[in-house]
């Protein structure tokens, strides 16, 4: 039965253009809110202008235009929405939840990535540039992803106080997407894999907004075929226009949906419109190998 109130999202950072592991990620959110008869939103995450490339925005829109998407309502960018951030941020400095960090990248080099607290209690100014993180609980956060499975994190002590502006006065990822994912009403988060491990912390954001907790889907990763990660050198090529059919149906078919034969001479819309009448998000594989997505 159609779920209406189902709202799902494509959240593509303008960093580069589109290559197919972010298209894994597009199609499955695609199909899964339109499975379920819900409304499927493009919000562009372009927080972090210095890293933002020319062009890429249009670029990003017009792939997934000619791919055959088609998005509900106008496309959100984070870059818009500053004033909604910095009014959080403030609101807990000045309950004390948030607080200033000092701490430059050498003195917190051999933390493992965990922050000691150094700042916690320092009362720092939090005005200039200072970055500023939030206070977590020495608790463990636990979720049932629908393809990963239970996943479970302790934020005291796997992840500490994590920063939510930056020293250079850039918003953080952490809290744009959780005050964003509110804001627009999301039900279901469905995205890459790599951001399995950042979900406790957007559960902990969540919960001190009072926002709702969303359903979590993370499509699996493309990894080696002994099973490693992609060396961060290595880049998929991005997606050329007159491949958009024939590259669908290999998404599809790398997350666990091989169409049969006959639509091999289908429309990028076609292909979805299959997409979606086959779509069952339990035969998603958990992990990827780079020959099962023969790139
Ligand atoms: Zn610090």
């Amino acid at each position: 039965m159609p779920d209406s109130r189902y709202i799902g999202r494509f959240a593509p950072t303008p960093s580069g253009y589109l290559h197919f592991g972010s298209l894994v990620a597009a199609v499955a959110s695609y199909l899964d809110a339109r499975a379920a008869g819900g409304r499927w939103l493009v919000r562009m995450e372009d927080l972090d202008p210095p890293r933002e490339m020319p062009g890429a925005q249009a670029a990003i829109l017009q792939t997934l235009e000619r791919y055959g998407f088609e998005w509900d309502g106008p496309v959100v960018r984070q870059s818009e929405r500053g004033d909604a951030y910095a009014a959080v941020v403030q609101q807990w400095l000045r309950s004390g939840l948030a607080y200033a960090c000092t701490c430059s990248r050498k003195q917190l080099e051999g933390s493992g990535g965990i922050y000691p607290g150094t700042c916690r209690d320092a009362g720092h100014d939090w005005h200039g540039d200072v970055a500023i993180r939030i206070r977590v609980p020495e608790l463990e956060y636990a979720f049932v992803d629908r393809v990963q499975g239970e996943f479970r994190q302790h934020l005291g002590r796997e992840v500490g106080d994590f920063v939510i502006r930056r020293r250079d006065g850039l918003y953080a990822y952490q809290l744009a997407v959780v005050l964003d994912d509110a804001w627009q009403g999301m039900t279901d988060i469905v995205r890459g894999a790599d951001l399995l491990d950042n979900t406790p912390r957007q559960l902990y954001l969540q919960e001190l907004l009072g926002a709702a907790h969303t359903r979590y889907l993370h499509v699996p990763l493309i990894v080696q075929p002994d099973g490693h990660k992609l060396g961060k050198s290595y880049r998929s090529p991005p997606l050329a226009a007159e491949q958009a059919a024939p590259l669908l149906l290999r998404a599809l078919g790398a997350l666990g949906h091989a169409a049969p034969a006959e639509l091999a001479g289908a429309t990028p819309a076609e292909v979805l419109a299959w997409g979606v009448a086959h779509w069952d998000a339990t035969r998603i594989p958990r992990v990827l190998t780079l020959e099962d997505a023969r790139l």
